[in-house]
């Protein structure tokens, strides 16, 4: 295989990316942007030898503990599950959540063989019966999969007796939380209901 497929099998590997789409960004780089090859190439293997993940919220984390865990500013009462680290980065930006969080990977999908192992509900029950943790909000995303796995952990919790609740419905049925605009986090954050 030639240096130029190797490159375009490398970027077919990214998600949403075909063979046309990747071929048009190997002879984009190659042609018209050498030095923002190199670059790429530089941050990519910079990341994926640095970045890891917090040991406490699980999120990326070039640190044993994320800047988020770090602070102790927070309010260490809530505790807000998400599923993916630009989910948490959606609700960070609302401006309007300053408890702390918990990361899945991902959610619960039984097509896929994905479980609660999977995405880490163990490691959530470990964190949320911390002795601090009065309400774990269930952040997760507003399709079949995210109401499911809502569903599952409000019930483990439960048996542990730990108290949930869920963002509230204005959040649009079918959403990626990532992709719901602040305001309607926002507020979905204030009408939480109990679950
Ligand atoms: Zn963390």
């Amino acid at each position: 295989m030639t240096a130029l497929d190797q490159l375009i099998e490398a970027l077919r590997r990214l998600p949403g990316v075909g063979q046309k789409s990747a071929q048009r960004m190997a002879y984009h780089l190659l042609q018209h942007d050498r030095a923002g090859a190199d670059a790429l190439a530089r941050a990519l293997q910079e990341a994926a030898r640095n970045v890891g993940h917090c040991e406490r919220c699980h999120t990326f984390s070039e640190t044993p503990l994320c800047p988020i865990c770090q602070d102790r500013h927070r309010d260490a009462r809530l505790l807000c599950v998400v599923e993916s680290p630009a989910d948490q980065a959606a609700m960070e930006r609302t401006a309007s959540y300053f408890g702390y969080y918990f990361v899945l990977q991902g959610r619960i999908s039984p097509l896929d063989g994905v479980s609660t192992r999977e995405i880490g509900a163990a490691q959530l029950l470990e964190r949320a019966a911390d002795g601090q943790v009065e309400e774990v909000i269930l952040a997760t995303s507003f399709t079949a999969e995210g109401e499911a796995t809502a569903h599952v952990l409000a019930e483990a919790l439960r048996a542990r007796g730990l108290r949930s609740t869920r963002l509230a419905r204005g959040v649009p049925v079918g959403s990626e939380l990532e992709y719901v605009d602040l305001g309607t986090i926002a507020h979905a954050l204030v009408d939480r209901r109990s679950t």
